[in-house]
């Protein structure tokens, strides 16, 4: 084991060829020439600890579609690269500010393992990212001086791809500004290199309450004993933990398979969060769903489960995030709703008029 652990040792052995690959699931002389075409466009890596959980022969399983690159990624019209114009919403460097009280802050461009689905292709894995100690501080300055931010995301690529020293001097920065309320991390590394979540990480993160942390998991077959180990560790040192799913076509786009995941996330102490709606996000028509597909996940999930279990299915946009959720007011007559409950039965409940305006209704 190389210094700094075994999460060092997932970061200098990660598979970026597909000999290593074959080494984990088979690789047929097509498959190797479809990688080595889309690899020029959207570049891959995955950790020998993600890799072991390939299905050695089964061409769907969820974690060979989520990180082995697939020639449909190149059939794709309508993807851009950025469909959030996260690029026209950056008031200083590397900082997305869509809401009135808080900012993406993506403070690295590397990840564990690049997701097919990653939202910020066009700067994960790519050398123009600039996280120069001017870029940082010119961000931190632009964090500093506007007091409306109380909130501050921090996202990448993935913060915790990082040293703790490094992660412990943006930590501190953030907590030196007054008006910085919470802080938040969202990091993959629980799903794909749970061994980055070391004690040592932990006890460090502790000193900068209150700190948040969302991760990613997507399918019931992430949740393996190492990950629940990590996400012990991070609950454990008082951070609540959340979970923000995409939804993905033949990954997780079934009530059933999204049930048992939620159900599973909340055993780990982890809160379902939100389901993303997979975004017209380039390299991605393969995976992305009918919005009603979303909408009917969630329909099965409330009422049918823990009702803490049950995510908010949100659509991302250039002016932030939508919630999409069923109808559960079937009519509105006169001084009364009717209401349709988990199962469809309805139920009509007693609900005053707004006097000023008499012929509203919902
Ligand atoms: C998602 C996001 C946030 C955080 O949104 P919440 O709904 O508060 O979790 C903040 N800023 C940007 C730019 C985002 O995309």
């Amino acid at each position: 084991m190389p210094f700094g652990g075994e999460w060092k040792y997932q970061i200098s052995n990660s598979i970026r060829k597909t000999d290593e690959l074959g080494k984990y699931i088979s690789i047929t002389p097509e498959k190797d020439e479809d990688i080595s075409a889309v690899e020029s466009e959207f570049s891959w890596c995955i950790t020998p600890y993600y890799a072991n959980l390939m299905e050695r022969n089964d061409s769907q399983c969820p974690i060979i579609k989520q990180a082995v690159p697939d020639i449909t990624e190149l059939h794709d019209p309508l993807g851009v690269m950025d469909p959030l114009d996260e690029e026209k919403h950056s008031p200083a460097p590397n900082i997305v500010k869509v809401y009135p009280d808080r900012i993406a802050w993506c403070v690295s461009n590397s990840c564990a393992v690049l997701c097919r689905h990653c939202l910020r292709k066009r700067m994960v894995g790519r050398e123009s990212f600039d996280f120069s100690k001017e870029a940082r501080k010119s961000a931190l300055d632009y964090i500093a001086r506007t007091p409306e931010i109380r909130d501050v995301l921090l996202t990448g690529g993935d913060p915790l791809i990082y040293d703790d020293g490094m992660i412990e001097e943006i930590l501190a920065r953030l907590r030196a500004i007054k008006h910085v309320e919470i802080i938040r991390i969202g990091s993959r590394t629980p799903c794909t290199m749970p061994q980055r979540i070391t004690e040592g990480l932990c006890s460090m993160l502790k000193k900068y309450h209150p700190l948040w942390l969302n991760t990613q998991f997507n399918h019931p077959k992430e949740l393996t004993r190492e990950a629940t180990e990590a996400c012990n560790r991070l609950a454990d040192a008082g951070i609540p933990l959340g979970n923000q799913s995409v939804l993905l076509r033949g990954i997780n786009d079934d009530p059933k398979i999204m049930k048992e995941l939620v159900r599973g996330l909340v055993k780990m102490r982890v809160r379902p969060y939100y389901i993303y709606q997979c975004q017209t996000l380039s390299g991605t028509a393969h995976f992305r769903t009918p919005i009603e597909t979303g909408i009917e996940i969630i329909r099965k999930l409330r009422g049918f489960t823990t009702g803490f279990a049950v995510p908010t299915y949100v659509l991302d946009t250039p002016y932030g995030k939508v919630p999409m959720s069923p109808n559960y007011i079937v009519d509105r007559d006169k001084d009364a709703v009717y209401l349709r409950n988990f199962e469809g039965k309805i139920w009509r409940e007693p609900n005053p008029m707004d006097e000023n305006s008499p012929d509203a209704y919902i």
